[in-house]
């Protein structure tokens, strides 16, 4: 069955709904994450972003530069700053933060993805995928996930 979530920024300005369970959560050690968040990772739920429903406010797009050259979308509150999606290239796919939502707990990652920057006090599962740098999504994906992306890239009709 498939989950409502809700979340929002710490002011209260921005609030969405996300209508159905995501199609994938990573949880991503890289350095550009590690430093975008002032953390030690971030995780990561991709979702469609027609099932990212705003309730309220209106995040605003900072182009964001990576390590790599890229530039990547992070989507603030106007008002308290605090990101609450990003867009890699492709702005039908929302990369929502998990700790924006109302229960960060009610998700766990798939997969664990740049593990090479990993820092080392960060022990995770012996059973959590977990790759070096990035995956094969068609390994590792379920199939009604895989069908969701395509559906998203395919133009309607
Ligand atoms: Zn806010
Ligand atoms: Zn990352």
């Amino acid at each position: 069955m498939s989950v409502e979530r809700e979340g929002g920024c710490s002011c209260g300005v921005v609030r969405y709904r996300l209508t159905s369970d995501p199609m994938f959560v990573h949880c991503c050690h890289c350095l550009n994450c590690q430093r975008q968040t002032g953390s030690a990772f971030v995780i990561n739920l991709l979702i469609e972003a027609a099932r990212v429903e705003l309730l309220s406010g209106d995040p605003r797009p900072v182009e964001v530069p990576r390590d790599d050259g890229s530039r990547q979308r992070i989507f603030r509150c106007p008002d308290c700053q605090v990101a609450v999606f990003s867009e890699y290239g492709r702005p039908e796919v929302r990369f929502v933060r998990a700790g924006t939502l109302d229960d960060p707990s009610g998700v766990e990652p798939d997969v664990h993805i740049y593990t090479r920057s990993k820092v080392k006090w960060v022990t995770l599962p012996e059973a959590a995928p977990a790759f070096e740098d990035y995956y094969d999504s068609k390994a590792l994906w379920p199939a009604a996930s895989l069908e969701r992306l395509q559906a998203v890239f395919t133009p309607a009709g």
